[in-house]
């Protein structure tokens, strides 16, 4: 828990708790906390009715606050981060099973993995190659410690993984027989089919994974391996995990928050996700510091205030305004009417959440027009 008796408004927080949502100093992101506690509890009942448990993305919020609030209304079961320090900030937060969802080799950070369970926190990484196996193992020893293993299947993102299942056999044996680690199961996230705008391709590409990993989890089995976590799935695709018979983790993270990239992709009704399967959470506040230009509105949130790497931010709730640009420390709002006026403010809902959210200290979080709490987004710039 923050004091904020020493902490002044304006220089080292955006907003005080208790005070109207104009009084806010923009740009920073704002939080509707209903939508967000609705998510969280839409998704945790999802799971739960399937079967399922669902261990939280906390790289896209980075806050152990909103973390311990997946865990109160989503019954989440731990989370999943994907550098050891963030893991250390959510460990050190509470969170009593984290899992390393990438692959962890510099030897300062093995080391620091090794001792995260002495913060009271189940600690699970991911494997890919074997050599790696040998220094985890040297690491817990050293340290007195279990590390728990999962074998990181590659089912379509082409990124870190193995692609066969005598390759996930091969590591299995290996993680199964070094002292200091435990065999844990399967890592298999599709990254690259999550933001696919028809869910009948992202199906496909997802059933892909699913059947990798079903003859994955056989074949050890049938080697005497079983797999506690068969883990994966994201917002673009936890539906078709949670019908999988085989997978049994979720690791959904954008859910909770929404963005405007996530947000235009389809349900299997044809509707954009963010127009009835989830709400819009977060945003960056902004105001308009210069209408000096007829036609044009210019805001405080530039590229300093979010990621544009999927993509601008929308306007919530506006059609007759739209950001157009951005540079260091400005947004271009195309206002072709006039109709807005200096310190106006609009609510922008960011192209991409996770980068965003890594660009401030704080979540002003509001309700019914006041502010009702502030969090610090704890991990954030914790890359290493
Ligand atoms: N699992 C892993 C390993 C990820 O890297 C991600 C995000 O990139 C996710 C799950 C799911 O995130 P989202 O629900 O935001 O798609
Ligand atoms: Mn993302």
């Amino acid at each position: 828990q923050v004091n904020f008796e020493d902490y002044e408004v304006g220089y080292d927080i955006p907003a005080a708790i208790g005070m109207d949502e104009s009084e806010i100093q923009t740009p920073c992101l704002v939080l509707d906390l209903d939508a967000l506690e609705r998510n969280i509890k839409k998704m945790g009942d999802y799971a739960k009715s399937h079967g399922m448990r669902h261990r939280v993305h906390g790289k896209m919020h980075k806050s152990v606050d909103v973390a311990l609030l997946q865990e109160k209304l989503g019954g989440s079961v731990g989370v999943c981060c994907q550098k050891v320090s963030e893991a250390e900030v959510f460990a050190r937060g509470g969170i009593k099973d984290v899992l390393v969802s990438n692959q962890v080799t510099q030897p300062e950070k093995i080391d620091r993995l090794a001792r995260m369970p002495k913060l009271g926190a189940r600690t699970i990484c991911c494997v890919d190659m074997l050599d790696n196996v040998a220094d985890l193992s040297e690491a817990a020893q050293r340290h007195g410690t279990e590390i728990e293993c999962l074998v990181e299947i590659d089912c379509g993102a082409g990124r870190c993984g193995v692609t066969t299942t005598p390759k996930v056999v091969e590591l299995a044996k290996a993680i199964d027989a070094a002292p200091g680690l435990k065999f844990a199961g399967i890592q298999a996230y599709q990254g690259a089919m999550q933001h696919l705008d028809s869910y009948e391709e992202r199906k496909s590409k997802t059933q892909i994974a699913i059947d990798m990993v079903q003859d994955a989890v056989d074949t050890l089995k049938a080697e005497g391996l079983e797999c506690d976590i068969v883990g994966g799935g994201g917002t673009g695709s936890y539906y078709f995990e949670s019908n999988s018979n085989v997978y049994n983790e979720l690791q959904c993270g954008s859910y909770a928050f929404m963005d405007a990239d996530y947000g235009r992709i389809l349900d299997k009704d044809g509707n954009r996700i963010d127009e009835g399967e989830w709400e819009n959470a977060l945003f960056i506040l902004t105001s308009v510091m210069s209408h000096a230009k007829a036609d044009k509105a210019i805001v405080d949130a530039g590229l300093k205030a979010q990621s544009v790497d999927s993509g601008l931010p929308t306007i919530f709730g506006r059609d007759d305004v739209k950001y157009v640009k951005c540079s260091d420390e400005h947004g271009v709002v195309a206002d072709p009417d006039a109709v807005l006026k200096v310190n106006d403010k609009l609510k922008l809902v960011p192209g991409h959440c996770d980068p965003t959210c890594n660009v401030h200290d704080w979540y002003v979080g509001v309700r019914g027009g006041k502010v009702e709490t502030l969090w610090p987004v704890s991990a954030r710039g914790k890359a290493y």
